[in-house]
């Protein structure tokens, strides 16, 4: 790992959660104490109806909470979206843009992408852009060329390592239990890493990149071993407090 790189360890509940999930976040908020905490940053991200009251929650905690999605503009007739603004008026810090399930169920291109990660920025959040390459897309050898046209497509112009994380989420290992090997991962955090630094210089350097996809408190740390992993984005061991205070204890 980058070690100059402080790392994130991020949570993402999907379309899973409701009141009764409250005792996990604050499980989860109560779990990520020091001294741990002063190395790493943690996020958890639940469905856009818990966030106001996850964020009350989170009060006294390290735990920063974000949202799944955001609409590219501030308002307007958009029915069932939410604003960029509204995540930050309910306390929230980041939002996950681009993931694949969003690209693939609502057709995101990476311009829509690239919006979203601006309006974000506009509203003074996070924006943690996924990308990564389908089983296809990688058994035909062309992984590389589809990180590079997601990370030039959906990064704006003027992201910095304050307001951009990058999450390589191979889709193939979403959800699926299978892990790419460590080689692999490398090679796509270094890929990533040197597109980085051509494009934004010192920003890009020192801009976080998750690695997602299957991530678990039993793989955890050889992950977070290989060289430009700067933290994990995290789906269903993300949901029970052990599991993710599991994760966090890789750290
Ligand atoms: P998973 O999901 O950890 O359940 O594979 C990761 C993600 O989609 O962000």
């Amino acid at each position: 790992m980058t070690k100059t790189v402080r790392p994130l360890l991020a949570g993402n509940w999907k379309m899973n959660g409701t009141r009764a999930s409250l005792d996990q976040i604050k499980a989860i908020a109560d779990g990520v104490k020091a001294p741990l905490s002063e190395k790493i940053d943690t996020l958890l991200c639940p469905p856009a109806t818990l966030l106001y009251v996850a964020t009350a929650l989170c009060d006294d905690s390290p735990l920063a909470i974000g949202a799944q999605d955001c609409h590219q503009q501030v308002s307007g007739a958009h029915t069932g979206d939410i604003s960029a603004e509204m995540i930050a008026d309910c306390f929230g810090t980041h939002v996950i843009v681009g993931h694949s399930e969003r690209r693939r169920n609502h057709a995101e291109s990476d311009m829509l992408v690239r919006a979203k990660a601006q309006a974000a920025h506009d509203a003074g959040l996070i924006a943690i852009i996924c990308i990564g390459e389908t089983a296809y897309e990688r058994n035909s050898g062309q992984t590389l060329d589809v990180l590079k046209r997601e990370l030039i497509g959906s990064i704006p112009d003027g992201s910095t390592a304050q307001t951009t994380v990058v999450a390589y989420e191979p889709v193939w290992a979403i959800g699926t239990g299978v892990v790419p090997t460590q080689e692999n991962v490398e090679e796509a955090h270094a890929f990533i890493r040197a597109e980085l630094i051509q494009r934004f210089g010192k920003e890009g350097a020192n801009m976080r990149i998750l690695y997602g996809g299957s991530v678990s408190g039993a793989n955890a740390r050889d992950l977070l071993e290989v060289p430009h992993v700067n933290g994990v984005l995290v789906g269903g061991q993300s949901l029970k407090a052990a599991d993710f205070l599991a994760i966090y204890a890789a750290f």
